[in-house]
Order: C-alpha cells, then structure tokens, then sequence
C-alpha cells in the first residue's frame, strides 16, 4: 500500500529505549483478574488455524516455541521482525534459525485481516481504514495528525450495544466483540500504511465500541502493544474512553497500568443522560464520578470527561455551570466535542460561536478546557460517525 504522506524510505527501529511505562520483557502475563463472565475472550484461534501471533503475549508466544522444541528467546527474535522491522514474511528473518523459518508459518499465523478500504482526507491529515475480518464484518481505524503528533483511533467491537442515541456506531447495534488480534492488527496497518514516523504515537480506543464490554480482549491487546517485545507503547500513551461501566473503572484501576481515562458524560443531570445514554438507567453520573475520582486517585493522574454538544440538548449556560461543578469534584480535563453529524440522525451540530462561547462559559470555572474540533469529518472518519455507510454532508 502506498504511504499517505511524507513516506520514510525505510521504517527504522525505533532508536529509543522504552518509557517507564512500558513493559519490561518477561513481566507477567495476564495477572490473575476478577473474572469476565460478562465477556469472554474471543479465542485468538482461526476455525481450524494456528493462532495470530498478534494476539499472543510474547510469553505466550515463547511457550509455544518451546513446546514445539524451539528455544524460548527466537520469540524475541521474531517479535522483533515483526514490529520493529515490520517484516512478516518467515523467510526474511534472517537471523531465525532456518528450522524456525521453515515452521513458523505452521505455529502461528502472521497474517493481518484485509483492509477493505483507505480513505484520506483532503488535508492528508487523518486517514479511515477499513479492515473486513475474516468472517466478513467490517471494522473502522482512524490515523491522525496534528502539531500534537500522531494519535490511532481503535475499534474494540464490530458495532456496539450501549446504543446512545446520536452515535453512528451505536445504531448498528453489536455485531461481535473484537479479538486481541484484530485490536493491534487495527495499529499495525495503520503504522504500515502511513508510513507516519512517531515514536511517542497515542492510541485511543474511541472508534466503533465499548472498549469495557469487551474488558479481557482489549486489556490483552494493551498488554502486547504495551510490552517491550510488543510495539513498546508507553501505557500513558493510550487512553481508554468507556461511556461508564463503573465495575470495569474500578477493574481497570488495579490492572497495574497507568492507562488513561476518558468519560463519555454528555449531560449535566440524570434525567437528560437518561435520553441520550440508555446506560445511565444502570449506571448514574454520581456512581460513574465516583468510580472516575477513584481512577483518578490510585493512579494519581487526571481523567478526562468528554462532552458531546448537541444543539439545544445540552449546550445552555446552565448545563456549563453543572459541568464545572461536576469537572471540579474529579481531577480531570474537559474535553468539548462539538457533535459530527450522522445521516439520517435528528441531531445537530451547535454553531461554532455556541461551541466557542459554551467554552468560554466552563473555562473560569472549570479544570482544563479544550475543543475536540475533529478530523476526517470530510472522511466520515470523526468520532461518532464510524459505521455509517457514506460521509454526512
Ligand atoms: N464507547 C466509548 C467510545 C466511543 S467513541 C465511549 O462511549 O466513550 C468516543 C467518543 O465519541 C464518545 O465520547 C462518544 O460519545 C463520542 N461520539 C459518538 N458519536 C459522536 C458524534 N456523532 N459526534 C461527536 N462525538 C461522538
């Protein structure tokens, strides 16, 4: 596929040593967990198959050379290949032992589900991936860039239950709960693809799904784009946005990561959040602060509370002075996102100058204030529209 923009001649392995959030090679697998009977983890297995090598934890995937009578540090060896210098094919790896070569293809599959479609925006500026997995459901990845770097927007589900009522995704309902595999499947296209170099790229799950309904799959996938012999991606690095399924806060908050944290609040008062965010029936805005001053609290680092402006659903100055009442009973930040239109959908976009001065409203008195004024609208690539057929216009 050809580079989007300012292609690099050769991708180069990252020249930097891992953050300190990164983690260290040989750190446990998956530290015993409360469960997840709500959602068990997809298998990594194809009907049939070798299971994907990016859904292996590289401990995992040195237990499985060893069985199979290789010695445990060709992992790294492989790993390394594979995303350093993203190479995929067995016979390049040159420094493998030519038995591992010749077997590896038998042990694991290194292949990557199709993408179905790229679109780039105008400005070159941000891209939509479309991968079609292999039972033929389609999923959208976002690449952006500013001056502030490069940010990949993850899906975590094909489609998504939480069915709040102005989101693209949220109208087609939940198709099926993503694999580890096909969440960093969704990164390594997207660096492939690019060609864009940042070593301090962020990750935010905040395409098609709730990331915290499929809890175990998408903690995986953080765990192997985490580690060092993965693609070494700082934990800070990565946020994770959940419309408040506080049990899965609080689980998140003792994974031992220092993730951040971002609140899908949308509404100033139960009885509004009620119509917009069925969830809340469940799960109030106080139960929901709750859990995220908790986050808050044992990670010692800010949440962030993102704001959806819908016109003339929550876009009074009464609902920016409940906003900066609640944002100051949490360390967080706000973010303003000014709503992306979805075809046939009632909403609408407030005018720029009812964004800028519902900003201007919260900032006094308020913890940090900022405007997501998203990208790729042009692409139907901005936040809410993934899953709809055609961009809005
Ligand atoms: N399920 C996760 C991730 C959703 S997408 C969550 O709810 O947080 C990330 C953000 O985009 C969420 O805050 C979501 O509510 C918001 N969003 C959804 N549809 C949107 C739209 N059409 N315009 C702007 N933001 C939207």
């Amino acid at each position: 596929m050809q580079p989007l923009a300012d292609p690099s001649p050769e991708p180069q392995p990252p020249a930097f040593e891992p953050p300190a959030d990164v983690a260290p090679r040989g750190a446990a697998a998956d530290p015993p967990g409360d469960g997840d009977a709500a959602a068990p983890a997809p298998r990594a297995r194809r009907r049939g198959g070798p299971p994907s090598l990016f859904g292996l934890l590289p401990d995992e995937f040195g237990s499985l050379l060893v069985e199979h009578g290789h010695q445990r540090y060709r992992a790294r060896q492989v790993l390394d290949w594979v995303y350093r210098k993203r190479v995929r094919d067995p016979e390049r790896m040159s420094n493998v032992a030519r038995t591992l070569r010749e077997s590896l293809a038998g042990l694991v599959s290194l292949a990557l589900p199709e993408v179905a479609e790229v679109r780039a925006s105008r400005a070159q500026d941000s891209a939509k991936f479309v991968l079609k997995l292999h039972d033929g459901e389609r999923i959208e990845s976002v690449a952006m860039r500013s001056r502030r770097g490069v940010t990949l927007c993850l899906s975590s589900q094909a489609g998504c239950g939480m069915r709040c009522a102005f989101c693209a995704t949220g109208a087609m309902g939940l198709r099926r709960n993503l694999r580890p595999d096909e969440i960093v499947a969704q990164v390594v296209h997207m660096l492939e693809a690019t060609g864009w170099e940042d070593p301090g790229y962020n990750l935010v799950f905040m395409g098609m799904g709730e990331p915290l309904a499929n809890y175990a799959a998408v903690v995986k996938a953080i765990r192997i784009l985490n580690h060092a012999d993965g693609l070494a991606v700082g934990a800070r690095r990565i946020t994770v946005s959940t419309v408040g399924l506080v049990p899965q806060i609080r689980r998140l908050s003792r994974e031992g990561m220092q993730l951040g944290l971002a609140i899908s609040l949308h509404a100033t008062t139960d009885e509004k959040r009620r119509q917009i965010v069925p969830l809340n029936e469940r799960y109030g805005i106080e139960d929901i602060l709750a859990a995220a001053r908790d986050y808050a609290a044992k990670l010692g680092r800010r949440v962030t509370i993102e704001y959806v402006l819908l016109a003339g659903e929550n876009d009074t100055h009464d609902d920016a002075n409940r906003l900066a009442a609640l944002a100051r009973s949490v360390p967080c930040k706000v973010n303003l996102i000014p709503y992306n239109p979805v075809p046939r959908m009632p909403w609408k976009r407030p005018e720029d100058a009812v964004v800028q001065r519902f900003a201007d409203w919260l900032a006094p008195r308020s913890p940090a204030v900022t405007v997501r004024w998203s990208q790729g609208i042009d692409i139907g690539a901005a936040c809410g529209q993934l899953g709809s057929r055609a961009p809005a216009k």
